[in-house]
């Protein structure tokens, strides 16, 4: 048992004076690759991540505390606005699907960073998707479970996402990454044995504020609506490098990005097949340049961490998730990892720049019920 599922035991233990029945974890996801594609129709790769929200569960009296919030809350049947939200959003979705859900409980244990773009937010979502299907036998798919917390968190607590988080955290297998088809919803596991190849994965979260993001976000999307309406495209996933000409100013530029960028989430696949970590790294640093230069989401902190980061000889670097702040991403070398965030804290430092806070992961496995 993972050292975070003894954890919840331990809370479950605590709060309710019994055994729990099952303990189930599902972890956080970084996306490599893909970004700002999912709502084009595109392609996304993300990997679970070794950080998790672990939940042991019992029959009981619709109780639920978390160990990390130092909290006891009742499951309820509207939105709170706290954390229990999440897995209360779940239940509904599961009864929304006609389940019968008797009443049960559950206590909380989770490592995976809140609200750096780690998606925490998914691993307690799936963590509680399984441990009801565990735990009641409703014997439902894990795709449908990820579904079934897309439409917790779309519907219940009010964030509207694509499918990439949940997947991650529900379907990933350890030492691999999953292409997702964000149209047709297929998933497929893609190697990515970092350990083997001495790498790990760093994260740096800059601790820049994505609020201001929404409106700039919301604006992307509707250029690459209109980009893809003159084209004559359902989503501009159907669109070609050569209809950019077509295409003139905003439009041409948002429009390049996620052409392109869905040709190299496929490139990145087929460099991963071959183990072929330089190409992959070469990938990351072109999607990072064409989320600065034709998408514009990219900041000062976000371009700095790329720029150090190709100083530090990592193989690749990029903005992860949609960008207006929030964390970047570097594939690097596990005995160079030091170094970079060494590098970045001065340089950060020297700039003014607020402190950032650095996380290293390797691919992990999806939510799993604990033996
Ligand atoms: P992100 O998904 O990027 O981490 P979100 O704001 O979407 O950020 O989700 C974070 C929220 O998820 C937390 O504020 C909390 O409500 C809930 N959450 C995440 N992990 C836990 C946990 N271990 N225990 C209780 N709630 C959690
Ligand atoms: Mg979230």
């Amino acid at each position: 048992m993972r050292q975070i599922e003894q954890r919840a035991v331990q809370a479950y233990r605590n709060q309710f004076l019994e055994e729990p029945v099952l303990v189930v974890s599902a972890p956080g996801r970084v996306n490599l690759i893909g970004e700002h594609t999912d709502y084009n129709g595109g392609f996304v790769l993300p990997c679970a991540i070794d950080r998790r929200v672990a939940v042991a569960v019992g029959h009981g009296d619709m109780q639920l505390y978390s160990a990390d919030f130092h909290e006891k809350l009742p499951l309820f049947g509207k939105r709170e606005g706290s954390w229990v939200d999440y897995p209360s959003g779940v239940v509904l979705a599961v009864k929304e699907q006609g389940y019968y859900v008797p009443p049960f409980r559950g206590a909380f244990a989770g490592d995976v960073p809140l609200g750096s773009g780690l998606s925490s937010s998914a691993a307690i979502e799936a963590a509680t998707a399984l441990a009801l299907d565990a735990l009641l036998h409703l014997g439902i798919a894990k795709k449908d479970l990820a579904l079934l917390c897309q439409r917790a968190e779309n519907a219940f607590v009010g964030v509207n996402s694509g499918i990439m988080d949940q997947y991650a955290s529900l379907l990933c297998q350890a030492g691999t990454a999953l292409l997702i088809d964000c149209r047709s919803l297929e998933a497929e596991p893609v190697p990515l044995d970092l350990a083997g190849a001495g790498l790990t994965l760093i994260v740096c979260d800059t601790q820049v504020s994505r609020e201001l993001g929404a409106t700039g976000y919301n604006a992307r999307r509707q250029a690459c609506e209109r980009a893809a309406h003159t084209l004559g495209v359902r989503e501009l996933r159907d669109a070609h490098l050569q209809d950019l000409e077509k295409l003139s100013g905003e439009e041409r530029k948002r429009a390049r990005h996620v052409i392109t960028e869905n040709a190299r989430v496929l490139e990145a696949v087929q460099a991963l097949q071959m183990q072929d970590f330089g190409a992959f790294g070469r990938l990351m640093y072109a999607s990072h340049r064409s989320l600065r230069v034709d998408y514009e989401v990219s900041t000062p902190e976000l371009d700095a961490f790329v720029e150090i980061a190709a100083q530090s000889s990592a193989l690749g670097a990029r903005l992860t998730g949609a960008g207006f702040g929030g964390s970047a991403l570097a594939l690097i070398r596990s005995e160079d990892a030091g170094v970079l965030a060494l590098s970045v804290r001065h340089y950060f430092e020297a700039r003014g720049f607020t402190q950032p806070v650095f996380y290293s992961f390797q691919p992990e496995a999806g939510a799993e019920v604990a033996t």
